[in-house]
């Protein structure tokens, strides 16, 4: 079993090693991820510059890949063959916020897991619901198992076609966890502001800022189960036809 593992925050992120390790008691793993925080960066494929990939050390002595390319470039290059090995399961996170309900269109840790279901690979996304303004380094040993025993499943038992995992995992140690909850996409309730400031040549800048977000705490959701001290798991698809409305737009009469 070869097991990419990458993410969006960068390869020296805490969330990165913490999963690879887990990772290695199931099989061989590969990490390659991004030189920088990719972090919001949405799915990306770059196209108009060269990427250019290097060897790192990582903080336990093991070896990594990373590029200046984004979180799904880091899945593409080793899939398309950049890497000896042939990639069985990608595994992106340790993200250390949650990637719950819209979120997912915005995160990079989502969409690295969905390159690889593009290119017909499984992958698994897993991020951390850290307390809100939390400083300090996080604990992510918790949602370092959580991703293990979910990946174990997948080996065992497979997945259906097309379908990319997203798992969210409480803060709270091994013991205090609730259980884990098979979830749909809730909604997040974001509280962005526009500032406007101004630089010292006179000039104004503008910067998206305000509040966390938060969201609509209703059971059977991603934001429900990770309130109510579940880790949620997410089976989400590519396929974003709304085929509720296709009926209605065929009234368009075009
Ligand atoms: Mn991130």
């Amino acid at each position: 079993m070869n097991i990419l593992v990458t993410n969006d925050d960068g390869v020296t992120a805490p969330g990165l090693l913490a999963l690879a390790q887990e990772m290695r008691k199931l099989g061989k793993v590969i990490v390659f991820a991004p030189d920088k925080n990719w972090s919001a960066s949405g799915h990306v494929k770059t196209m108009e510059r060269p990427l250019r990939v290097r060897e790192v050390t990582l903080a336990d002595g093991t070896s990594a890949f990373t590029s200046d390319g984004a979180p799904s470039d880091c899945v593409a290059l080793p899939l398309l063959g950049l890497l000896d090995e042939k990639i069985d399961l990608v595994v992106s996170g340790i993200n250390p916020h949650a990637n719950i309900g819209h979120d997912i269109t915005y995160s990079g840790t989502v969409t690295a897991a969905m390159e690889a279901v593009i290119t017909g690979v499984k992958g698994i996304a897993v991020s951390l619901d850290s307390p809100d303004g939390f400083k300090g380094l996080l604990d992510y040993s918790t949602s370092a198992v959580v991703a293990r025993r979910v990946v174990e499943k997948v080996i065992a038992d497979g997945l259906p076609k097309d379908v990319v995992v997203n798992v969210n995992v409480p803060y709270l140690k091994e013991n205090e966890l609730k259980g884990f909850m098979i979830t749909r996409q809730g909604l997040r309730v974001y509280r962005d502001e526009l500032v406007v400031r101004e630089d010292p040549r006179g000039k104004p800048y503008y910067w998206i800022g305000g509040e966390s977000p938060t969201g609509i705490d209703e059971s059977g959701t991603d934001f429900g189960a990770l309130k109510a001290g579940y880790v949620s798991i997410t089976p989400l698809q590519l396929d974003l036809t709304s085929y509720k409305s296709m009926d209605v737009l065929g009234k368009w009469g075009f």
